[in-house]
């Protein structure tokens, strides 16, 4: 039987060269009892290709590699994959996608990623001033230049790639420049995703770089009113959220994991082989097998795995009754942590915006369907 499956591997795990002031995955790693499991062994690669060509039989298998750092590993890391996917991928297609900082691309990576279609998510959080703010090395230096010279390369070789910006209270202050700024660049693939809290954090007024859901919700509404005007001007700018929601009126159910409603098992691979469910969930507890040891089938049937997916299913009667339900869920599982009954901390900010957009969004939907728009 063929079956699909995707894989996140961390191959430096939380190494990295940078230091970002709301670095999620810092806070995890520095919670665990193992901060840093080291860099991913040639073996570990070799196994988790066999056993994913094994378990997908021919299906698609889409591997992401993230961080940390997944340039740190350095590239014949890279070279290995390729070739291991030739000598042991049987006819399981597999596809590659790599989130970086962007700052240690250079043309012989970036001529890797382009004869290897590799989709590279870079991280970029708007123009100089709002980028520095937050993302700065471990000597505080400003990483701006050197993340658009990374961008600048990935042109060059004709690298197809995605902006993935973190938004912020500050960030929440400059919608319009910041999106402006990314078109005038032709950045025309973005996504955004609201500065999470550490999850150890459990006091609900003490927020250091996360944004309030009156900040988000004005966010939203923002950048939709310019996603919108660009898209009924025929220029349409893709955003991940929007062109989720906006795959509804098409009958086409989410393919970003946190609009689902229910998590998913996203198979997290740590450099030492431990997996975990959700990339928000690398900590020991929540870790579901190793695969050097433990088939995707075990780790299917692993009970934290089931608790964990179980966890997730909505039961808040807010929910229940809310006529913005099937567009909405009650969002990511992790926005619900630590809050009253389950429910999403930006709750009231989906509510306002979904109440504000959704006939814009039926309105774009037409526009496409009697080709009015043009994508
Ligand atoms: S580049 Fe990513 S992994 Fe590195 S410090 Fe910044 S947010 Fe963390
Ligand atoms: S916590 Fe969010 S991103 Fe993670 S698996 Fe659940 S829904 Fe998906
Ligand atoms: S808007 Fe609020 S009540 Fe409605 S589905 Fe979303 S989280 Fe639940």
């Amino acid at each position: 039987m063929k079956r699909n499956l995707s894989l996140m591997i961390k191959p430096s795990s939380s190494k990295c060269n940078l230091n970002c002031k709301y670095c999620f995955y810092h806070s995890i790693a520095e919670a665990r009892d193992i901060e840093d499991y080291g860099f991913l062994k040639e073996d570990t690669l070799k196994v988790i290709i066999e056993k994913a060509s094994d378990y997908c039989n021919g299906g698609s298998c889409v591997i992401g590699f993230q961080g940390g750092e997944p340039l740190l590993i350095g590239l014949n890391f890279y070279k290995k994959l390729i070739e291991f996917v030739k000598d042991f991928g049987n006819n399981t297609n597999f596809s590659f996608s790599l989130q970086t900082n962007g700052t240690l691309i250079t043309d012989e990576w970036a001529e890797f990623f382009s004869k290897n279609n590799f989709l590279i998510g870079l991280s970029l959080d708007g123009n100089k001033d709002i980028h520095n703010l937050n993302r700065v090395n471990y000597k505080n230096e400003e990483t701006f230049n050197k993340v658009m010279r990374g961008i600048k390369l990935l042109q060059k070789y004709n690298v197809e790639f995605n902006i993935l910006t973190v938004v912020t209270s500050a960030l929440c202050k400059k919608i319009e420049s910041t999106y402006n700024f990314f078109k005038k660049n032709n950045f025309k693939y973005l996504q955004f995703i609201p500065c999470l809290e550490p999850l150890e954090n459990t006091s609900l007024t003490s927020r250091k770089f996360s944004i309030t859901k009156e900040e988000y919700k004005n966010f939203l509404m923002k950048l939709f009113d310019l996603w919108y005007e660009d898209a009924i001007n025929n220029n349409y700018v893709s955003i991940r959220m929007f062109d989720n929601i906006l795959g509804l009126f098409f009958n086409q159910d989410y393919e970003a994991c946190d609009m689902k409603g229910v998590c998913s098992c996203q198979h997290i691979i740590e450099s030492d082989g431990s997996v975990y469910p959700c990339d928000f969930y690398t900590y020991e507890t929540y870790k579901i097998g190793n695969i050097l040891t433990d088939s995707f089938n075990i780790m299917h049937r692993n009970t934290t795995t089931i608790n964990f997916l179980n966890s997730s299913i909505n039961k808040n009667s807010k929910c229940n009754s809310c006529k913005y339900y099937s567009i909405c869920r009650n969002g990511c599982r992790r926005h619900r942590e630590n809050q009253v009954n389950n429910l999403n901390y930006f709750c009231e900010a989906y509510y306002d915006f979904y109440s504000y957009s959704i006939d814009r969004f039926n309105d774009v939907a037409f526009k496409i369907k009697t080709r009015k728009i043009i994508l």
